[in-house]
């Protein structure tokens, strides 16, 4: 029974329990981490279905911790966020998603966007869009190649947000929904914001085959998304009845272990070939 527990729920819940000493310890151990380069990228391919290739990738944060091993990001990104350490571990995020992404091209791979996931302190940041400017210039790579995912609950926090996102679509970056359908919001945000792409949560698309229920949120979304001209991302594909699905909603991307977990910036490299002509 226990060994069906996935670690990270286990790891979660020993950690709830220990109260707040085990965290304050991992906040203090998360600072450290950076210097000591203890965080690394992973990326996830996002298939284009149209053409079968890989167009885009998310980068999706590591944290190896010399004792405790491998943390789940859904553990320490809340506790960055809490400790501000967000803002220099966003930074650095960014920077090596960005600098990776060049070093692709350079390394002769088609031109691949990258997405990126923003925190809602990054949002709060006063110089968030000079840095992502910045980071565009010192890694070299264009504006289009780079998108940022944002959720529905970081958007209905900030007052600002709809310039803030007018601000960044002017430097000709991509902005992506991540989450979508989970937060709560009112949809009305959908013609303010100028976004580019919806990611359908895993949540609506994991019992796509046995609940209709869910099969007519996902078609609603997907047409929805047409009529907006918003690109749609079905999030967390295991199972080919649930690609099935998504090629006949006339989705556009698809990303999920069926195709392929996160891995490593050099196993994207190595693998490019074989996946893209899968
Ligand atoms: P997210 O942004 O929704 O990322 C997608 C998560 O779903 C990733 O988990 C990915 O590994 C997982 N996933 C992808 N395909 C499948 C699938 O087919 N099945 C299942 N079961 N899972 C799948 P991960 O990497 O553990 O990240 C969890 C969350 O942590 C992310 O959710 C995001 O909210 C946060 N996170 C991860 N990396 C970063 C980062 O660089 N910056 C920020 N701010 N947050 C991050
Ligand atoms: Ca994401
Ligand atoms: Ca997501
Ligand atoms: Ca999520």
């Amino acid at each position: 029974e226990a060994s069906q527990i996935p670690q990270r729920v286990l790891f979660y819940k020993s950690f709830m329990s220990n109260g707040s000493a085990d965290r304050i310890l991992i906040e203090q151990e998360l600072h450290k981490a950076l210097a000591n380069e203890e965080f690394y990228l992973d990326f996830q391919p996002q298939v284009n279905l149209k053409t079968g290739k890989i167009e885009s990738v998310e980068a999706l944060v590591r944290w190896r911790h010399p004792t405790r091993g491998f943390v789940s990001p859904e553990l320490f990104i809340p506790i960055a966020e809490e400790s501000g350490l967000i803002i220099p571990l966003g930074k650095w995020i960014l920077e090596t998603a960005c600098s990776q992404a060049n070093t692709w091209k350079e390394q002769g791979l088609p031109p691949m966007k990258v997405a990126v996931n923003l925190s809602i302190g990054q949002l709060f940041q006063q110089d968030l869009v000079y840095m992502v400017q910045e980071i565009l210039q010192r890694t070299k790579l264009e504006p289009q190649y780079l998108q940022l995912e944002i959720t529905e609950s970081m958007t209905m926090n900030i007052d600002h947000i709809t310039q803030l996102l007018h601000e960044l679509k002017a430097i000709g970056i991509q902005i992506a929904v991540d989450d979508f359908g989970t937060g709560y919001s009112s949809l009305s945000y959908l013609k303010d914001f100028p976004i580019d792409c919806l990611k359908i949560d895993r949540a609506f698309v994991r019992n796509i085959q046995h609940n209709t229920n869910d099969e007519a949120l996902v078609s609603m979304i997907l047409s929805m998304a047409k009529h907006l001209r918003l690109k749609v991302v079905a999030e967390g594909i295991e199972e080919v009845e649930q690609l099935a699905f998504l090629i006949n909603g006339d989705c556009d991307y698809i990303q999920g272990y069926l195709f392929s977990k996160p891995v490593s910036a050099e196993q994207i490299f190595n693998n490019f070939n074989e996946l893209h002509n899968r």
